[in-house]
């Protein structure tokens, strides 16, 4: 029976609908009587037992008052009581040979946007293409999948809907589902109660374990990609572009870098795991950690007290101990909290968010005390007076070390490594601003910005952005450009004005 009445359908449903069904009972009827193989199935008298599936049985022996062959129930009533156990997750196939149905689902994977953890197939000879059903996740009926390269139709009492390769479409009871000429009326439950025959119509692969496993691998992946791990190299700073913090620098040698490079000679000689960087805003306590971790080839973690609470990471136990343990699998790692004081403040236990994480770190950095591994934890805090004594006492964070403002002749060697790749003119006396930005206890971080605000200076000087206005700026006029001393000296003069109040983020102050 070809089905090519959507059009006589569109004339007079009603008709066309009953007309459907009667050819259709009639189609099944037939089906069962003519079918070759009959796919009869054993069960014991009260129908509440699969013995045997006739294909594969000798008859012979057996007792017929106690046992009874059962007709395999029609294709609707299979879907019927399939699509009343299945529940989200499951796909029902169904389709001539288990290869051909496999190879059209397959095609039609990127269309199903819910994870497959069981596969119900239940064979049909009378079938040419395949069917896949769902469960709608949000409405909870079926849904119909069509991955066949040719037209399915629906034909339900409002309309009758063309369903093409890969399109999707949900199910309601009373519904038609054509496929090449074949009827399958849509139930809300089969005729009979099939629990005892399920296993002699339907394959099922479970694929549970092995779909979670990989949801949690999934899961994993995402959370960690969530960790804000810088790459190697993607702050490429190392310790020559820090300034005047050469003996800070050479107590992190000794604490942190030998003992990753050198683990031979740390034997019998303790390791600190956990380090705490105070002093004023500015003065590079990210940059050197950021430094270290380069010089170190190690990863960097970076991550901010007060931005905590909001982020993924908060207070969840588990994700601290991913945090860890990745940083843990890709060791050597430093771990590297910005604004501690904000979780580690003094607080009398007014403050749970913060004690839990602090004693979520404290319990991870004893592990990795104990196992000796290469994860550095740098703790960072502009008021290390704030800070809870207990955690300064902890033993945890073994060395405190302060990152002070630099004095004359580390602000020159900060300037000398800001002003490497800026047009400084000949002119400028670098001793000179040193001494003065000394007096205006100036840090790493003012001076980064007074030179670049300099550079502003110089150009609107020099009418550098005039010509990129009026788009006359040739590369000449940068080529000969250079930063001179009164462009710094204003730049100088508005750091001075911001600073007044004295109540500053250095001005320079970017993260
Ligand atoms: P905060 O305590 O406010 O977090 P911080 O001490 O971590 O500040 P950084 O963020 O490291 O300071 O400094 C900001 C920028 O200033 C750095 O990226 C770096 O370019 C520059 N800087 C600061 N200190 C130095 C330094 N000692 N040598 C060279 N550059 C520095």
């Amino acid at each position: 029976m070809k089905i090519t009445s959507v059009q006589a359908y569109k004339t007079n449903p009603q008709a066309f609908i009953s007309q459907n069904k009667a050819q259709q009972s009639n189609v099944m009827s037939q089906h069962y009587i003519n079918s070759q193989k009959p796919a009869l199935t054993l069960v014991d008298v009260n129908y509440n037992q699969l013995l045997i599936n006739k294909k594969t049985t000798n008859f012979s022996g057996i007792n017929k008052t106690s046992l009874k062959l059962l007709e395999q129930p029609p294709l609707e009533d299979k879907l019927a009581y399939l699509f009343n156990s299945v529940i989200d997750n499951d796909l029902i196939i169904t389709g001539k040979n288990l290869q051909d149905a496999k190879k059209a689902i397959y095609n039609s994977l990127d269309k199903i946007k819910q994870v497959i953890k069981k596969a119900y197939f239940v064979e049909d000879n009378s079938l040419t293409g395949t069917l896949g059903f769902f469960k709608n996740e949000t409405k909870h009926n079926i849904n119909i999948i069509n991955p066949n390269e040719f037209d399915l139709s629906i034909i339900s009492t409002q309309e009758t809907i063309d369903l093409k390769n890969k399109e999707i479409a949900y199910l309601t009871p009373e519904d038609l589902v054509i496929i090449n000429g074949k009827i399958i009326p849509i139930k809300d439950k089969p005729d009979n109660d099939l629990s005892f025959l399920k296993t002699s119509f339907v394959k099922i692969f479970d694929f549970t374990q092995d779909t979670e496993q990989r949801i949690e691998q999934i899961n994993k992946k995402n959370i960690a990609s969530l960790i804000p791990e810088a790459k190697k190299k993607a702050h490429p700073v190392t310790f020559k572009d820090v300034g005047g913090q050469d003996k800070l620098i050479d107590e992190l040698k000794k604490s942190i870098i030998y003992p990753i490079n050198h683990p031979k000679g740390f034997e019998t000689l303790d390791v600190n795991h956990g380090f705490i960087l105070y002093g004023p805003p500015g003065t590079g306590k990210t940059h050197i950690a950021r430094a270290l971790a380069n010089e170190a080839n190690a990863n960097f973690v970076g991550l901010n007290g007060l931005e905590l609470e909001s982020k993924w990471i908060g207070e969840s136990e588990a994700n601290w101990r991913n945090l860890f343990e990745s940083a843990k699998e890709n060791q050597p790692t430093i771990i590297f909290i910005d604004e501690f004081d904000a979780i580690a403040r003094a607080r009398g236990g007014i403050d749970e968010f913060g004690d839990k994480v602090v004693n979520q770190i404290l319990t991870l950095m004893t592990d990795i005390d104990n196992e000796g591994s290469d994860v550095y934890v740098i703790a960072a805090t502009n008021n290390y007076k704030a800070l809870d004594p207990a955690i300064k006492r902890s033993g945890r964070f073994g060395k405190h070390l302060e990152v002070g403002l630099p004095d004359a002749k580390g602000l020159k060697q900060i300037f000398d490594i800001h002003a490497k790749k800026k047009p400084i003119d000949p002119k400028v006396n670098k001793d000179e601003i040193a001494t003065r930005l000394f007096d205006l206890k100036a840090s790493g971080a003012d001076v980064k910005y007074i030179i670049n605000e300099a550079h502003i200076n110089g150009y609107q000087r020099a009418g550098i952005f005039e010509k990129m206005e009026n788009n006359t700026l040739k590369d000449s006029d940068i080529d000969n450009f250079t930063i001179l001393p009164e462009d710094i000296d204003k730049a100088i003069k508005a750091f001075i004005d911001s600073k007044q109040g004295n109540t500053r983020k250095p001005i320079g102050y970017t993260k």
